[in-house]
Order: C-alpha cells, then structure tokens, then sequence
C-alpha cells in the first residue's frame, strides 16, 4: 500500500500529467483511513463531500488548469477548527453534537487554494493534554508502536499524516501540540509565530498562546501551507501585517555561516540518552553544512512550565466559561434550576483534566491570589523572552530536544498529571515568548522510536527554521513506520 503521492510537489506532477485524477488521490486516503484508522483511531469524523469535492475539482481542471498547488490536496483538520457542515467536538462530551455554521479562516483559505478536507481528528480533550489520552472520543495509538500514545494535543493529525492517510493535516499548539506529537509520530510540525496566523475559527484554550500550524512530511510542504494560510483577515486582531512571502525568501537562505545556539537548559540530566545520542547526529549533520554552534542560556526556561500552567489555566477558565448549557454545546437534563443547570452541564460534560484546568486557573485568579500568582507567572514570562531576545541578539536560532523522550506508553503518566506536564518541558517557553517553532524528524533510537529536533527563530523566522528542517529531512531520509506500508505485515500491538 503505498501512497499514490509522496509530497505537495510530487502532488502537483501527477495531477497535473494526468497521472492520476483529484479523485482516484482523496480516495487513495479515504482507502488508507479505511485499512489503518481502526486500528489507530486519528479520525473523529469523515468529510461526506470528498469525493464529491474531488470530482468537481477534477471537472473544473479539464477546463482550467490548476492555479495551486493545493488544488485537489486532501488535508486533515485538528477537531478544535471549524469546517462548517462538519462537527466540531474538540473531542468534549460538552461538544459533542455540535456544528459550526462558519469555517475557520485557515479552513477557508485551504478550501480557497483547492484544498480537500478529509477529516477531523482526534485530539486531547479542549487541547489540553501531551498523549491525546484526555480525548472523550476514544484512542489515538502511535503508528511506530501501537502500545505507545502518539503525543497530544493534536495527536489524531500527526498519526494522519504518519501514516499517510492524510499528506497534511492542521494542529493548535498552545504549549507544544504541534511539535511535541510531530515528535512522537515521526513528521514536522510547525508553531508558527504569534500572530503570523487567524484564529479565527480555532475554539480558544489560550488566547495569548494559541496558534494553528501544519503537520507536514517535507519542510517544503510545510512552507507552501504557510503561504496560504498566513497573513490578517480582519476577524483575528492580533494578526499582524507581514508580507508571508518573507517565509519564501528565507527558505531559500544558505545555512552555511548561520550561528545556532544549543541552550544548555535544554540538554540538562532529564534528556533521555536515544534522544541526546540523535541529535548530536544532527548537529554534526548541521556542523558539516556549514552552521556553527554556540552554547547559550535561558535560565528562566526551567520556570516555563510553572508559567505556563498558571497563564494558560487562568485563561482557559475565563474561554471555557461559555459552556453552561445554555447557548451551545452539551445541556444537562438533571437541572431544575438556572444554577443547577450551569453545575450539572459542567460537571457532565467536561472530562478531568478540564476540570482540573478551570480549578487551577479560577483559583489563579481568585481575589487575593491574583497578584500572587498570575501576576507573578507574567513577570517571569517577561523574563523569558527577553532572554530569548537576547540570544537571538547572538545566535539566528535555536536548537534543542523537542521532547525529553521518545514516546511513551498508554497509562504511564495519564495517572501523574505532573509527569505528563514535563513532557512539554521544551516546548512551551516558544509558546510563552511567542516565538516560531518547529519539530523535525531526526534519526530514531536503537529501539526504532522516533526523535524530533527542535528548531526555535526569532518572531518571524519560519522561512529559515524550515531551510534548517529540509536539510535534516535530506540527511535522515523519509521514513515511514513500518505497520503503515504493508499491512499484513504490521507491527504487533
Ligand atoms: N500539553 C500542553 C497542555 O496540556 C500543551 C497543549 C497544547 O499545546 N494545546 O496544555
């Protein structure tokens, strides 16, 4: 079972030859949801229209030639962004019959540039979670070893595209759910600057955090979805007016003579040894093209994750308020009263870690705790990013672990909510200083797990973050777990 396509370019040649049409291509991945998604559940909900879609596509390009790349392109969304006509559940009992009457903006930008929407996929439950184990919707297994999680939140769309059965897909990441299950699946996934891209359309868990990014094979791919989906729509205010054509520009810079520095916070004694023994194999991958490395340091960045579950609780308690049974979303049928109605749907509809989140994040910002403890969280997030600034003043970007291990198995830190949140431990200090990160495949462990590499830019970066990426992709090849190319020949569970 081998893709028909390998690639937005490999893509765009066959369509273009004739090679295949629009619509043997949505069904070569509806084929492979077919055969592989039982087993690895990344799907929340098919796309009805794809074929439909993809046979229209395929009439207008007999008239027309394809003016896209990403005409007839079949891609998977993160079930927190909204395709209308389609549900959105942010895997949450609390939505789980709901549907958008509007698209996100990165969804009608892809529908614009002639996209195929294939599916939603499963995600921690509201985007809160690093396994994908807090979905209300069921289990997303990690195709490289289907005992262990494959990362989260967005972890349906990275086993997608791992395992092919979507070539891209969209995530969020509010403290590394791009990146940290790109890492655990094997593909690249990007966190792009704060405010490259709307979110509009992107059910909020952090405001002041959040970005939508893609899940790609090739840093290439990656780049092309950037350039379509970045950029100010007017329903996002915080989007900001660059010209993202910036990103194709520097994806065509040189790494010879770029200065990278390796945060010593990063390597410490929490890094497993299979991580660490792979990315010294980058960095002498990087050295050799011609980059010179330079230790640096973010002293603060041990206090990330403090920061940020004081920050990102506190405003998801305020976003997650509007979910009382009354508007939208899940009603509770115990309630006799106003009061009861609002406690009952809560306590009904939310899952645990939710719970815990808007627990946390009230009392972060109750009376009297407020200065204590929000404020302070700020402080130190200022800290932060000035200390990314001023490595940034000596070095182009960052390189580091994305996680400090490979996968792990289902269960083994879904009972320790605090194992579970130093998972993120490298990855959400981009978040807090709202800087463009990315994760790329490196070389997996001797027990065949895959590693990722993090690159972290300064604030609108991509461009070259993702030249960084593509030569690593060429140095560690394309690899593809191996239950996903033959099936009969699967892995065991
Ligand atoms: N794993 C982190 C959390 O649980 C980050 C989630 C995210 O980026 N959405 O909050």
């Amino acid at each position: 079972m081998t893709p028909l396509f390998d690639g937005i370019a490999s893509f765009a040649q066959g369509r273009d030859s004739r090679k295949f049409s629009i619509e043997e291509a949505v069904r070569s991945c509806l084929d492979r949801i077919e055969n592989l998604d039982p087993e690895l559940g990344a799907f929340l909900s098919l796309n009805p229209n794809a074929v439909n879609r993809a046979r229209q596509l395929d009439n207008r390009m007999a008239r027309n030639p394809a003016q896209s790349p990403f005409y007839g392109y079949p891609v998977a969304i993160k079930d927190n962004l909204h395709v209308a006509g389609m549900p959105t559940t942010c895997a949450s009992r609390m939505l789980a019959n709901y549907r958008p009457l509007e698209n996100a903006t990165v969804v009608d930008r892809l529908l614009k540039a002639g996209a195929v929407i294939l599916g939603k996929t499963n995600m921690d439950e509201f985007a809160m979670g690093s396994s994908t184990e807090n979905s209300a919707m069921g289990v997303t297994r990690n195709p490289w070893d289907t005992r262990r999680v494959p990362g989260g939140s967005s972890g349906g769309s990275a086993v997608a595209v791992a395992s092919d059965m979507a070539p891209m897909a969209l995530g969020s990441d509010t403290g590394g759910s791009i990146r940290q299950p790109a890492a655990f699946c094997g593909v690249l996934g990007l966190k792009p600057t704060y405010g490259r891209i709307s979110r509009y359309g992107l059910v909020a868990f952090s405001s002041s955090l959040d970005q939508i990014g893609p899940f790609a094979r090739r840093a290439q791919d990656a780049l092309e979805m950037m350039l379509v989906l970045s950029g100010p729509d007017g329903r996002d205010m915080t989007v900001a007016s660059r010209n993202p054509e910036e990103m194709r520009r520097d994806f065509a810079s040189e790494v010879r003579g770029m200065v990278i520095g390796m945060p010593e916070e990063f390597f410490s004694d929490g890094l497993d040894d299979g991580v660490r023994v792979s990315l010294e194999r980058a960095r002498e991958v990087l050295a050799a093209e011609g980059a010179e490395f330079r230790p640096v340091r973010l002293p603060s960045a041990q206090y990330g994750i403090n920061v940020y579950y004081l920050i990102a609780t506190s405003e998801a308690a305020s976003n997650l308020s509007r979910y009382d049974g009354v508007r939208y979303g899940y009603r509770s049928l115990k309630a006799s009263n106003i009061r009861d109605l609002y406690t009952h749907t809560r306590q009904e509809g939310f899952g645990p870690e939710v719970k815990r989140r808007i627990l946390l994040g009230t009392f972060a910002l109750s009376a009297g705790y407020q200065d204590q403890y929000y404020r302070k969280a700020q402080q130190v997030q200022s800290l932060i990013r000035e200390e990314f600034d001023r490595a940034f003043h000596e070095v182009d970007m960052l390189f580091a672990p994305t996680t400090p291990t490979p996968p792990f198995l289902f269960g083994e830190k879904s009972s320790d909510p605090l194992a579970m949140y130093l998972s993120d431990i490298y990855t959400i200090s981009a978040n807090l200083a709202g800087l463009p990160a990315l994760s790329v495949p490196s070389w997996p462990t001797a027990e065949g797990l895959p590693v990722g590499a993090q690159l972290i830019g300064p604030a609108w970066s991509e461009g070259r973050l993702l030249k960084v990426a593509s030569v690593l992709e060429e140095a560690v090849g394309v690899r593809r777990p191996p239950m996903t190319g033959e099936r009969q020949g699967g892995e065991a569970a």
